[in-house]
């Protein structure tokens, strides 16, 4: 794309005629590198053909297509004249920009330049300005016009206070390219301004990326503030864009016609009444653009003189845009639209000459505007292309690769590989029908693909996932917009993506979290069908439990797998501590990550062996390889079950000291398995995933029948609830947050709860009101400070007083070093210390936990962590107080004698550990694993505290 930039100008130069600016110009793009002195033939040939003025005092030289190849780098230069020169029929030019492209890649900066002709007098400023950067500012600083149309319009939405409904209102202005996310927390942070009759009003300038004004309606009228709330208004605001909105909708209030908004119907007369543009129902006809640039300076003057022969409007729109779309007469309109090859223009023309300008257009269209032209027919008839991104070699057949052990186990089988390809197509089609035709055959293809998985499947709710798949496939009013759109020239390609990715986005819209996760099987039988229209085998399923290889893999990836059918996970890029490894772990599924881009080239169906207690992977392994690994299989095996007989006993070492074992969870659902798995108690819950599983932010309501399931599936047992954390590396879709250069380092925890604390406020309401005499504990994330603590505790205390609870802790994880640190101090106020290794070990060791590289290196039995552990334990135990460890780290084999040293009372563990940690602690000795911890804090490095432990047995 090319922008601009203040080097590329020349200021003050003088000319006395066209051909010495010409000249001038060529000879600055050569100078530039980027086009030969020849070009300047091009130039002069351009001009011969037609002025390239453009307006307001600018013109654009370029060469003709048959000087493209003079060109040797796209770029601009440009010179200003003050004193103008004369570039025919008296037009006086003060700023020409010299082009050279080989494509249509100056499209955009002609959006840019025809943007800022729309504006004021521009040629007097262009004449006037004195430095370069004067010139960039004017020709790129013209103000935006206020987006308002119908698909910023929600009406009637699912809203149950103004919270949601201006979320909902920050999701439109997002879709429709207004503001990106941070853009709901700068609307969240600013002041609702109240218009009477229900209306409000809201406005914010942070992440805006064009002015825009949204309005929402909610189904039910809300009650905000004591007053009602009908309607919201939302602007991205930019410059004075608004200001005849906002004119117009005073006008409509003032009028009393405040109804007409608030009980509005169609968004079309919500529109009207502010004044913005809607679509005139007029005749029209879409038709593709077959010239090769686009629609550059040359083809839009043809059209554009063509519209102005009839006596009545044309407006023009891309395919897609909403709105009116523009006049088909304005040259510098029809530039803005910076259409390319292949995208289809939608003209309307007004029914009086309706009868004769549209066949005019689409002749003139079709013969490519004065331009030579290729139909796209051949395009489509291409073999399309895919990019598939894996460039290196895979390791050979028998090669080990060390790697980062995330999962424990043992798995052996048959690579998957999953690389996402890029499917490349053409937009238009060879004619509806061989584009069904084409579309027909992929479709009877899959649907057999399918039904085979259904008849193969052994386990019921795969075969219900898949006759799901079948059904979507077979979906009459999909088939039925498909159709639609082939009918109006798209390819068999286009027609189904556009259509799926629009069924998959209503399906996201659904305020019903099962029915939303839909979108994703959408997508997914969407991709089969495309790969098959462009050729491409998608690997399939191996009929035997399969090693999933993948880049990386997201939590929600890993919570979808079916463990009957995935053997092992094989990632690319990520650490044992990423929130993808501890679901794997939860699932039982055995891991090993981080183990470079190299495994993505592996050849579907490559033997793979995986060892998630080491991180060692083998690539196609011998027979004695195999054999080894089977055996070793099968005594962690025994040793499991061993475990398991006695996993409700409680855990005392040799000498008597009990050590408590509790379970992580992330859903109410698991608590029983974890009781039936030895659990004396939850020593976490993550209510992050509570919060993830609703579409908004969850009712008071709906986390207390959560915690309520917990407390009741406990029996008694103790539930230590960590309050919700997320942001660094885990987002909430709707709780937007700016992007940041550090999320780790920044808004995330605690921090993001004391800025939005009616949402804390109403998880600690939530949790006290479902104690009901049984033990709970209540723990903040990522405390770093005392004021942090303080003002999270004085909230819980206040709640406390309006919802008393009998047996109630309150305290903190330890997961940031200046917490324990600070312990000593902590530990006089707090109730209890949960140590959340995994962080600490990040950030104790300034390595991100999910770093590809070196992930492998934050080890929380790093001598420089054990010291924190050290540090946290003495001062609560000097306090009185209990101190649990809830990483990962409680679940390490060889660190559970030296936590057990340090003096830890709790470890709390995946629900599938414990049986094992159980057992671990049964075989030592209290003293002497005091006396192994002080040596490992006396060590260098992590590697020699694990050799070490290793030595005990
Ligand atoms: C931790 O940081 O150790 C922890 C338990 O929290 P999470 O893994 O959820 O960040
Ligand atoms: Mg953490």
């Amino acid at each position: 794309m090319l922008e601009l930039d203040a080097s590329q100008i020349q200021m003050g130069r003088q000319a006395a005629d066209k051909a010495t600016a010409l000249a001038m110009l060529a000879e600055a793009l050569a100078a530039g590198g980027l086009a030969t002195p020849a070009y300047h033939d091009g130039l002069l040939a351009r001009e011969a053909q037609g002025s390239t003025y453009l307006g307001q005092g600018i013109a654009i030289p370029h060469g003709t297509p048959q000087t493209r190849d003079q060109v040797l780098n796209t770029g601009v230069r440009l010179i200003q004249f003050p004193e103008g020169v004369d570039w025919g029929n008296g037009q006086q030019v003060y700023l020409a920009i010299a082009i050279a492209a080989q494509s249509d890649e100056h499209l955009h900066l002609l959006q840019l330049l025809t943007r800022a002709l729309g504006e004021g007098d521009l040629s007097q400023a262009l004449r006037e300005a004195r430095e370069p950067a004067q010139i960039v500012e004017l020709l790129q600083g013209a103000p935006q016009e206020l987006a308002l149309d119908g698909q910023l319009v929600g009406l009637g939405l699912h809203a149950e206070d103004f919270d949601e409904l201006l979320w909902q209102g920050a999701r439109l202005l997002r879709q429709a390219g207004c503001a990106s996310s941070g853009f709901a927390l700068g609307l969240a942070r600013s002041e609702p301004l109240p218009l009477g009759d229900g209306l409000w009003w809201l406005h914010s300038e942070q992440s805006v990326e064009r002015p825009g004004l949204a309005f929402v309606t909610p189904a039910q009228t809300l009650s905000f503030r004591g007053e009602t709330l009908k309607g919201l208004f939302c602007l991205a605001s930019q410059g004075e864009a608004h200001r005849q909105a906002l004119e117009r909708l005073c006008d409509v209030l003032i009028g009393g016609r405040a109804a007409e908004l608030s009980e509005a119907n169609d968004s079309r007369r919500v529109i009207e009444a502010l004044g913005g543009e809607v679509a005139p129902d007029w005749p029209s006809v879409a038709l593709p653009l077959l010239n090769a640039h686009g629609l550059h300076a040359r083809p839009a003057k043809a059209l554009s003189e063509l519209a102005q022969q009839f006596a009545g409007e044309i407006r023009v729109r891309l395919r897609g845009d909403e709105g009116a779309g523009v006049s088909a007469k304005s040259l510098s309109r029809l530039l803005a639209l910076g259409a390319r090859r292949g995208q289809v223009l939608e003209f309307s023309a007004e029914p009086v000459i309706a009868d004769d300008a549209l066949p005019a257009l689409r002749a003139a269209l079709e013969s490519g505007l004065g331009e030579a032209v290729e139909p796209l027919l051949n395009e489509a008839a291409q073999v399309p292309s895919v990019v598939v991104e894996a460039p290196v070699l895979a390791p050979p057949a028998g090669s080990r690769v060390q790697a980062v052990a995330a999962s424990p186990g043992i798995a052996m089988g048959p690579a998957l590989v999953r690389v996402m390809p890029t499917f490349e197509f053409a937009e238009q089609g060879a004619g509806a029908a061989s584009e069904r035709q084409r579309l027909d055959e992929a479709l009877s293809a899959i649907a057999a693909q399918i039904q085979r998985l259904v008849d193969g499947a052994g386990v019921a709710s795969i075969r219900e996932i898949f006759s799901a798949h079948l059904a979507m496939l077979d979906d009459p009013a999909l088939r039925e917009d498909v159709d639609a759109r082939l009918q109006a020239g798209a390819s068999a390609e286009a027609a189904w993506q556009q259509e799926i990715e629009a069924a998959a986005q209503r399906q996201e819209a659904l305020h019903d979290a099962l029915l939303a996760e839909r979108a994703a099987d959408l997508r997914d039988i969407g991709r089969r069908v495309l790969a098959h229209l462009c050729g491409i085998d998608l690997p399939s399923e191996p009929n035997e439990p399969y090693v999933l290889v993948m880049s990386e893999v997201a939590p929600s990836d890993v919570a979808a797998l079916d463990r009957q059918r995935v053997a092992g996970i094989l990632t690319a890029n990520g650490g044992a501590t990423a929130h993808s490894a501890i679901i794997a772990r939860a699932l039982g599924i055995p891991a090993v990550v981080g183990a470079g881009e190299a495994i993505l080239a592996l050849a579907q169906g490559t033997p793979l062996l995986l060892d998630g207690d080491s991180g060692l992977l083998r690539i196609a392994p011998d027979d004695a390889t195999r054999q080894q690994a089977l055996r070793e299989r099968e005594a962690a095996q025994q040793r499991r079950e061993q475990a398991h007989a006695t996993r409700l006993e409680p855990a005392l070492t040799r000498d008597g000291v009990q050590v408590e074992v509790a379970a992580n969870i992330g859903a109410a659902n698991e608590t029983a398995d974890a009781v039936e798995l030895g659990a004396e108690a939850v020593g976490l819950l993550r209510t992050e995933l509570v919060f993830m599983e609703h579409a908004q932010a969850p009712s008071q309501a709906a986390q207390e029948q959560e915690y309520r399931r917990v407390l009741e599936a406990l029996d008694g047992r103790p539930l230590v609830v960590r309050t919700l954390d997320v942001g660094g590396d885990k987002p909430l879709p709707y709780w937007p947050m700016p992007a940041e250069e550090n999320p780790f380092l920044g808004v995330r925890g605690i921090r993001l709860s004391l800025q939005r604390p009616e949402i804390l406020e109403t998880q600690l309401r939530a949790l006290l009101a479902s104690a009901e005499g049984r033990p709970l504990r209540i723990m903040f994330p990522m405390v770093g400070t005392m004021e942090e603590w303080r003002a999270a505790r004085d909230l819980a205390q206040r709640l406390r007083e309006e919802i008393p609870v009998q047996d109630l802790q309150l305290g903190i994880m330890i997961e940031v070093p200046s917490a324990a640190l600070l312990a000593p101090l902590l530990a006089r106020e707090v109730d209890f210390f949960s140590i959340g290794t995994n962080d600490l070990t990040q950030y104790c060791l300034a390595i991100d936990r999910g770093h590809p590289q070196l992930s492998a290196q934050a080890d929380g039995l790093h001598p420089a962590v054990l010291r924190l552990i050290a540090m946290t334990v003495e001062a609560a135990h000097a306090n009185g107080k209990w101190v649990g460890v809830c990483g990962e780290l409680a679940g390490d084999r060889l660190a559970v004698p030296l936590l057990v040293g340090l003096g830890v009372d709790e470890l709390s563990v995946s629900p599938r550990s414990i049986g094992l940690v159980k057992a671990r602690v049964r075989e030592l000795d209290s003293r002497e694993v005091r006396t192994l911890a002080q040596q490992a804090l006396n060590l260098e490095s992590a590697a020699a505290v694990r050799a070490l432990a290793g030595g005990l047995h």
